[in-house]
Order: structure tokens, then C-alpha cells, then sequence
């Protein structure tokens, strides 16, 4: 088997240790004997919906967004569309996260995003949402916790019939306001946990390889266990961090 795994924009869309997620879920193949492939497509490039499984938007700051976000749309909708309507794994972190949505506005200016979850994101005046952050996720396997850190300007609002990733125990969660973070839609997840999320959050990774195997060969793979002494420690840590 081989995990196939597709960033987008790796140049302009990577604060925080995003390339850290993508070498969390590598580390994790090859410590099973799974293959490993990654690519990237950035500015312009077009993206084959069937080449790649899981799908990959880091954070960004405003100014790396508005970059990306025109191009995305024009180069790139169709196809993650596509991927996403089969199957395919798409994981958007923070400024990825927002560029899911429909728009993200920052003052006098609308950016707009893929369209791919029924949300907008607005940069209201007020502080940044920074800090620790725990949530509570049901991905189908019972209740399990999100430990992460965030830090956004923008504030998220989920619109009609979405559904949040978790809700927030500690933070700010998508606006500081609902109790809500993260957006999910079959295997679309949007979240503003970055830095290591997959990390620290070991569970979300095997989960997010399972299925994205399962989109290639059919049948949802039994993952083998690792030693997650590591893992669980830094689960543990960010947890407490965030005081959950
Ligand atoms: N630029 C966005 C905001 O501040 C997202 C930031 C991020 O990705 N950390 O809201």
C-alpha cells in the first residue's frame, strides 16, 4: 500500500510547523511498511483529483492568503472537489482552514475561498484567538480530544447543516463565541489546531492514513500499532497546556 499525500501551495501556505504534520504522517507509514509518496502544487499547477489521496492546506498569514486564494479557486476547485465528492482526505489548517469557506473578508476586501464547506470567515476588529486549545471530536469511534494551539485573526462562522470538527473545552474554538471549532464534511476536516497537530494528536493521523487508504484499495486497513510513548506524552502535555 502507499499513502499518497498532495500539499498545496508547501511555499506560501506553511507557518507553524505544517511540514512537521506532513513528515508525522510519513514517519508513521514507513514505521508499518506502508509507502509514502508527496507532492506539491503551488501557483498555476493543476491537480489530478485521482494522483492523491490525502490532501494537505497549512496555515497561512493574510498576506499569504490573498497570494493563493484567487489561484486556488481558478486552478484547483474543480479538482479537490472532485477528490473530495470520491473519498479523497482533505485536511486545512487555520488560514488553509478559512480558505475552505466561501469567503474569508478582511476590511474592505473579500477573499474568496473553494467553497467546499458551507462557512465564512471575517476579520472582525478585536483581538487574535491565541492559545492553547482542547475540543471534543466524535470521527465516529467515540468521543477523543484535540490538543493544539491557535492563533487567528479571522473568526469563523459555520453556516446551515455544517458541522463543527469538536466543540471547545479550552480556547476560542472558530469565533470565540459559539463553542464550536473546525468544520468536517465526509472526509473534509477544517481546523484551527496547528502547529504539530498530527503530533500531538497521533490518533487523528492513523485515522486520516486509514482513510485515505481506504479510498485507494477499498477496505479500511487495520493500522498496526506503534510504540506511542512519545505521542502520547505530547498529547498529554498540549492537553494540560490547555488546561483540559
Ligand atoms: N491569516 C489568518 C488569520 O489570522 C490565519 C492565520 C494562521 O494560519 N495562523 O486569521
Amino acid at each position: 500500500m502507499e499513502l499518497r499525500v498532495l500539499s498545496l501551495y508547501p511555499e506560501q501556505m506553511n507557518i507553524y510547523a505544517d511540514r512537521g504534520n506532513i513528515v508525522f504522517l510519513q514517519r508513521r507509514c514507513e514505521w508499518r511498511g506502508i509507502d509514502f509518496s508527496h507532492a506539491g502544487a503551488g501557483p498555476g499547477e493543476p491537480v489530478d483529483p485521482t494522483a492523491h489521496d490525502l490532501f494537505y492546506i497549512g496555515g497561512g498569514q493574510d498576506r499569504d492568503q490573498r497570494m493563493v486564494a484567487k489561484d486556488m479557486v481558478a486552478s484547483k476547485r474543480e479538482a479537490l472537489a472532485d477528490a473530495t465528492g470520491d473519498g479523497a482526505v482533505l485536511l486545512a489548517v487555520c488560514g488553509g482552514y478559512q480558505l475552505l469557506g466561501h469567503s474569508y473578508q478582511l476590511d474592505e476586501e473579500k477573499l474568496p475561498g473553494l467553497g467546499l464547506a458551507e462557512l465564512e470567515t471575517v476579520r472582525e476588529p478585536g483581538p487574535r484567538l491565541i492559545g492553547n486549545v482542547a475540543i471534543e471530536v466524535d470521527l465516529g469511534s467515540g468521543p477523543r480530544i484535540l490538543a493544539g494551539f491557535e492563533n487567528h485573526g479571522g473568526r469563523t462562522y459555520l453556516g446551515e447543516g455544517a458541522v463543527a470538527l469538536g466543540t471547545v473545552i479550552e480556547g476560542k474554538g472558530n469565533n470565540g463565541r459559539d463553542g464550536r471549532e473546525g468544520v468536517r464534511h465526509d472526509n473534509l476536516i477544517g481546523t484551527y489546531l496547528h502547529g504539530p497537530l498530527l503530533p500531538k494528536n497521533a490518533w487523528l493521523a492513523d485515522h486520516l492514513i486509514a482513510l485515505a487508504l481506504e479510498r485507494r484499495y477499498g477496505t479500511r486497513p487495520e493500522l498496526e500499532p506503534l510504540d506511542d510513548a512519545f505521542e502520547d506524552a505530547a498529547h498529554a502535555s498540549a492537553r494540560a497546556a490547555a488546561g483540559a
